[in-house]
């Protein structure tokens, strides 16, 4: 992105030297504007592990929810971190956080991309993949780089992207988008988000679609 953005203030740089000053000065501004604009879109990133505490989220298979996500949610911190990106966690431990407060949390900040992290489940044990869901439009692109970075990254069923009503996308006013990372009902996909190493790849693959989508 700041390599895009250099070029396209150079090319600028030399059609600026051939305008009145007036006009130049318009122009600078509303590069300027531009360059902010686009700098501050996800200034923030606010990462939601889903459920925690008393809400343990659903259980199969040996696994509770609230214990995955918080992991990758963890994971997905320490890499965005390592790339710059200013983070903040909805919760860090091992407690209840209402759905209206980790929404509250993302709404603290000016153009953050609110990501909850969550997995799924069904008695229809042989159902198994990652789906990601949005509410608004820019949700929609954001959804979509995250998923298609999941599927490229993980090798799993791609349930795709999907409109969700979900509590946490509808309070949120900024960008929001929620992963459902594997279903733990089904016992091949329990067994691997059963292990760190599935959960790290799980992790970059979420990270690098929201360092696409910025
Ligand atoms: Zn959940």
């Amino acid at each position: 992105m700041l390599v895009t953005h250099g070029c396209f203030m150079t090319s600028l740089d030399m059609h600026i030297h051939t305008m009145s000053g007036k006009c130049r000065g318009l122009l600078c501004a509303f590069a300027l504007v531009l360059l902010l604009a686009t700098r501050s879109f996800a200034a923030v990133v606010v990462i939601d592990a889903g459920h925690g505490g008393s809400d343990r989220g659903t259980r199969w298979n040996g696994l509770s929810e609230k214990n995955l996500t918080l992991d990758v949610a963890k994971r997905v911190e320490t890499i965005l971190k390592r790339n710059g990106v200013t983070t903040v966690m909805t919760r860090r431990t091992d407690r209840a956080v209402a759905l209206e407060s980790r929404a509250a949390i993302a709404n603290r900040y000016r153009n953050s991309l609110f990501v909850s992290i969550h997995f799924n489940s069904t008695r229809l044990t042989a159902i198994k993949g990652i789906e990601t869901y949005y509410r608004s439009d820019r949700g929609r692109k954001v959804a979509y780089t995250i998923q298609q970075s999941l599927i490229s990254k993980v090798s799993a069923n791609n349930r795709g992207i999907k409109r969700g009503n979900y509590a946490v996308l509808k309070h949120t006013r900024g960008t929001a988008v929620l992963v459902e990372c594997g279903f733990i009902s089904n016992k091949a996909e329990a067994s691997r988000c059963g292990s760190a190493a599935h959960r790290q790849k799980l992790a970059e693959a979420i990270a690098r679609g929201i360092l696409r989508s910025r």
